[in-house]
């Protein structure tokens, strides 16, 4: 099959994705100039700046792949102030930036769950509430997805790094805190509650 035909596909089969990753030459091109049309049409030539507050690296869980697993005893744990984290909203909110996006270690205790929830509140009271608010901070409650989102944070980034329940386990110890399921439910809770 050409590959035109299959960068026009809605569904790519297992040999479309093995000859897109082995692309050269001729069609390495035909895959850029792809890539570049869907870019245009969805971004326009535009770039995109969000602020990146990493908030900190300390985080319950030991994905196997990550270097801040809290079984790693070799890190020094940081957690921003408040201060510094509304600075950085202050700042990306002055240099123009559309949103910041709020990425730290998961934690689920009531200190911090509140803690965010203030910070989301007072980055929406920068300008009238003009800069989006992403988060990223892992598995929570139905209750504190929803806490968060009438606070003001609209965006919620929670990658699922397999969908196969098999090869997630590969790369995360089998353990209480780690539960392919749970990943799945949290995903669908984000997506039902309007994230
Ligand atoms: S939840 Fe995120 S930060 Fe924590 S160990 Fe897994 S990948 Fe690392």
């Amino acid at each position: 099959m050409p590959m035109t035909d299959i960068l026009e596909k809605k569904f790519l089969e297992r040999d479309d994705i093995k000859r897109l990753l082995a692309a050269e030459g001729e069609e390495y091109e035909q895959l850029l100039q792809k890539a570049l049309a869907v870019k245009l049409s969805v971004l326009d030539n535009k770039v995109h700046l969000r602020g990146l507050i990493e908030l900190s690296n300390i985080c319950r869980k030991s994905c196997l792949y990550c270097g801040v697993r809290s079984d790693n005893r070799k890190v020094e744990r940081y957690a921003l102030t408040d201060d510094e984290v509304l600075g950085c909203a202050r700042l990306a909110h002055q240099l123009g930036y559309g949103s910041v996006a709020i990425q730290s270690g998961e934690r689920n205790d009531r200190e911090f769950t509140d803690r965010i929830t203030r910070l989301v509140t007072q980055i929406k009271q920068i300008d009238g509430g003009s800069l989006g608010i992403t988060l990223s901070l892992g598995e929570q409650s139905e209750a504190v997805y929803r806490q968060w989102f009438e606070a003001g944070a609209h965006r919620y980034l929670l990658r699922i790094e397999s969908s196969n329940e098999e090869l997630y386990y590969k790369i995360h110890p089998r353990d209480e805190r780690h539960d392919f399921h749970k990943r799945l439910e949290c995903i669908d809770t984000l997506l039902r509650l309007g994230y």
